[in-house]
Parts: structure tokens; sequence; C-alpha cells
């Protein structure tokens, strides 16, 4: 159980970091929500983690392409006990169209945000004597594809700054880890297979097969509450001796 501890998730109103937060909420944490937005709808949902969990479950604006606000997301947390950089955006251009803004922003917000956060919670986890970070990279961390280049290079970076600082902390009672899921069924892929298989020709399921699953050897999505369940993993007492290491949760893909 997670009872008493505190959970922050960046990138955390939608997808993977909320069915993260979720998990760890069901666990017993308490949980600090993250996005960039200040919608009453993203109150709404940590106070509804609240109501189905018993936990406390706050959210907290903060924009984690800004390094200042990713430091203070921690502050005003307040406690940091277990932190899972997940937020992410994608941009997909050949290089030498790619924009150089959303070269920096992808780069900020994928990769030096996990800095900025793991800089602050680092000694907030030492006092506590506890500590678990959970950098949400992705197969793109360990595998190239084209037309990706800023997403590739800013997982690879965040699955070298996991090692590095699985290696400061080795002797202590914390532990860092990435998750590199492949392909997840969140809204933003769902969205994208009316187009594609009407762009091929064929149908849905068949857009899923060919297209969008075409590196994922068993055919299947990687599902959020997988994901969420192997954070949960990296949580538990069970998982105390792995540290600095890169877990694939991608359907044989990087065994390829
Ligand atoms: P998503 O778009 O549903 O979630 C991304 C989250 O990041 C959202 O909550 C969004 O509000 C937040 N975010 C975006 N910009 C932000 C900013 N500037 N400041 C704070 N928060 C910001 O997508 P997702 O699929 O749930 O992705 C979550 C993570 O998983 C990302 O890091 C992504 O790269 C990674 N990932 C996703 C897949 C996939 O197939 N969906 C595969 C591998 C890795």
């Amino acid at each position: 159980t997670l009872k008493g501890k505190t959970a922050v998730i960046t990138g955390s109103n939608s997808g993977i970091g909320l069915g993260i937060a979720r998990e760890l909420a069901k666990a017993g944490a308490n949980v600090v929500l993250n996005s960039f937005t200040d919608r009453d709808e993203d109150h709404a949902l940590a106070a509804g983690i609240a109501a189905d969990h018993g936990v406390t479950a706050r959210y907290i604006k903060a924009d984690m392409s800004k390094p200042e606000e990713c430091r203070a997301l921690i502050t005003q947390a307040g406690a940091c006990d277990i932190l899972v950089n997940n937020a992410g955006i994608q941009h997909v251009a050949p290089i030498d169209e790619f924009p150089a803004d959303k070269w920096d922003a992808i780069i900020a917000i994928n990769m030096n945000s996990v800095f900025h956060t793991t800089a602050m919670a680092l000694p907030m986890m030492r006092k506590a004597g506890w500590g678990r970070i959970v950098n949400i990279a992705s197969g793109h961390g360990l595998r190239a594809s084209p037309f990706k280049a800023a997403y590739v290079t800013a997982k690879h970076g965040v699955v070298g700054m996991t090692k590095t600082v699985g290696l400061e902390t080795a002797k202590e009672p914390i532990t860092c880890n990435a998750v590199c899921p492949g392909y997840v069924l969140t809204p933003l892929v769902e969205a994208q297979i009316p187009d594609t298989a009407k762009r091929y020709g064929i149908s849905e399921d068949e857009a899923i097969e060919k297209v969008i699953l075409a590196k994922q050897p068993s055919k299947e999505f990687v599902t959020v509450e997988q994901l969420a369940g192997t954070v949960l993993f990296l949580c538990s007492d069970a998982a105390a001796q792995i540290t600095g290491t890169a877990i694939a949760v991608d359907g044989g893909w990087t065994a390829a």
C-alpha cells in the first residue's frame, strides 16, 4: 500500500498520466495532478479521484515547457515521494523541415522538465527516506523512427538521465526507472484510425494492424491500465533493487 505517500504525476489530466494517477490513488497514495491548463474540469478530475479512493488529490497548473514552473510544481506539491514524469508532446516532420519552435518545445517538455522536477524532488525523497522516480519514456527512447527527430532525441535523453539518476541514488532507498510504452490507444491515437483507413482504402481493423501497429509484434495496443500497473509495481518493495533501467511495455517492438 502507498498510504501516506504523495505522488506527483506530470501531464496527468488525460491519457496515460491520468490512468497512473488513478492507479496510485487506488493503492492509497495522495496524488497531485498536473497540466498547463487551469480549467474547472482539471480540478474536477482531482476531486473525482479523491472521492473515489478516499485520498487527497489536487490539481496544480504548471507548464512543463518552463523550467521555473517545473520546479514550482514540486515546491507547491509540498511532498513528493513518488515522481512520475509523464508530460509529453509529439510533432512529426523530416529534420530539414522540422520547425525550430516545435523542436524546442519537445525537448523542453519531454526531456528538460524531467531534469527540473527530479532536481527538486530528490532532496525531498532523501529527507523522507524513500523515493520512486518513474519516467514515462517510449519505445522511441530505445529505437528510432524517421520524422520523429525531436521526440526520439528527447526520449533517448530521458533513458540516459534515468540511468544517471539510478546511479546517483544507488545506495539510497530511492529508485529511478523508465517505462517505455509501445503504442497505447489514447484518444490521440484513436482519432487517427478512421483517417488512416480512408487514406489507405482499408478497413479500420486493417489500419490498426497493418499501419498503426506495424512495429508492434503483438498487434495489440498497450493499455493505460497495463502501464499504470507497471508503475505501481515499480513503486512496490518487490522492485526496490530495480533501478536505472528501462522497462519496455511494447508487445515485443524493441525485441525485434
Ligand atoms: P496525452 O496527450 O493524452 O497526454 C499528455 C499529457 O501531457 C496531457 O495530460 C497533456 O495535458 C500534458 N502536457 C502536454 N504539454 C504539457 C505542458 N507543456 N505542461 C504540462 N503538461 C503538458 O498522451 P499520452 O499518450 O497519455 O502520453 C503520455 C506520455 O506517454 C507522453 O510522455 C508520451 O510521449 C508517452 N508515450 C505515449 C505513447 C502512446 O502511444 N500514446 C507511446 C509511448 C510513450
